[in-house]
């Protein structure tokens, strides 16, 4: 081979280091020939029940007409009935194949070929540096508190004019753990008018009674802010891919000026339309999510391993030596959860809450691991 392909990206995609989702049943169940009905997933954060009973009958009612023709996101009536639900008007709501994509139309809108930086945190979800850095844009990262919490502080500091986008998730993956809203606010109020804050919400519904307030009542003061959310968590849609960024409507215009025209598909638009309707579901998610959540934390208080405090559908756990040997323990076992290598956090496994026999079996294996 005359050329050496691997030298011709630029230098951002050269060293980048891609995203590792969670491990998939499938490929668990080739790698150990464990059968995969014997597998649990509790690595990615998806809802445990499945989807939406209405959904999956809306689903399976999808005609063929609606399969043979090009979607158009913007005239279908899940934008006017998410808009309703929200309380904002279908200008500020921009619909996208996944919340993750909404940041690389943010970086090309708002970064890209401007001589301009983004901010993060230490244990800030991973997507936000790998996108920026698949774009050569460079990535500021302040240190986070040593009790987790990010430092509001540190990123004032850190801002100025040539920050194109601040990103922070609340609550934050891959530690669970809660901006006080206050914090936010001031936030908001000590960076430039012309510096975008992008707060990734993808856990919004699990964290919402903790959270106290609405983030989407500070768009009115504050136009530089955008909100993402998904269908991916409680929803149980993460196969649909579908996710939204909620801004003021000159933000939303020039992400749809960028957008390919046929990024969220049918299924998608469809499935989304049928689950927005089922509070049911989401109210009986909840209540398994705090269910397990509380047996889970009874799961490692026993075993006095110390665990992060979590506002999401997933528990941080601190294993109190390199996480591998638990992690593949389980594997064996049958049991996917997710190593933090990735974020520097060797000793932290994380675990999504599962059904109440998930999590039994989760917790016996982790005692047996432990005895
Ligand atoms: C799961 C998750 C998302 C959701 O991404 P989608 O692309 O909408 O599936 C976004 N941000 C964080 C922090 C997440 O954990």
């Amino acid at each position: 081979m005359a050329v050496n392909f691997q030298q011709l990206p630029h230098s951002g995609i050269r060293s980048l280091i891609p995203y590792k989702p969670g491990k998939s049943i499938e490929e668990l169940a080739r790698e150990k020939g464990i059968k995969s009905n014997d597998i649990i997933k509790m690595a990615s954060n998806e809802n445990p029940l499945g989807c939406s009973p209405l959904a999956l009958a809306e689903l399976k009612n999808i005609s063929p007409h609606l399969l043979a023709t090009y979607p158009s996101p913007i005239n279908h009536p899940l934008m006017s009935k998410l808009a309703n639900k929200l309380k904002i008007d279908a200008e500020q709501l921009f619909l996208s194949n996944g919340s993750d994509y909404i940041y690389t139309i943010l970086l090309n809108c708002f970064v890209l070929h401007q001589d301009k930086h983004i901010i993060t945190h230490e244990y800030a979800f991973s997507t936000y540096a790998i996108q920026a850095q698949t774009l050569n844009i460079p990535v500021h990262t302040v240190a986070d508190n040593p009790n987790w919490q990010v430092n509001i502080d540190s990123l004032i500091r850190a801002c100025n004019l040539k920050t194109g986008i601040i990103f922070l998730a609340n609550p934050n993956n891959p530690t669970g753990i809660l901006i006080n809203p206050k914090e936010i606010k001031r936030l908001l109020e000590n960076i430039p008018e012309s510096t975008l804050l992008v707060i990734d919400e993808a856990y919004y519904e699990y964290a919402a009674t903790q959270l106290n307030c609405n983030s989407i009542d500070w768009l009115a003061e504050h136009p530089n802010l955008v909100i993402t959310r998904t269908f991916s968590k409680i929803y149980g849609l993460a196969g649909i891919r579908l996710g939204y960024a909620i801004s003021h409507p000159s933000i939303i215009e020039l992400m749809r000026r960028i957008q390919l025209p046929f990024m969220v598909n049918q299924v998608a638009l469809t499935t989304a339309h049928a689950a927005l309707e089922d509070e049911e579901f989401i109210q009986q998610s909840l209540q398994l999510n705090s269910e397990g959540m509380r047996q889970i934390q009874a799961g490692f208080t026993e075993l006095n391993l110390p665990y992060l405090p979590s506002a999401c559908n997933f528990l941080t756990f601190d294993c109190k030596q390199d996480g591998i040997s638990l992690y593949n323990y389980l594997l064996d076992r049958g049991i996917i959860v997710r190593p933090l290598h990735p974020y520097k956090m060797n000793n932290y496994l994380r675990v999504t809450v599962g059904t109440k026999e998930q999590n039994n079996r989760f917790l016996d294996e982790l005692s047996n691991y432990y005895k």
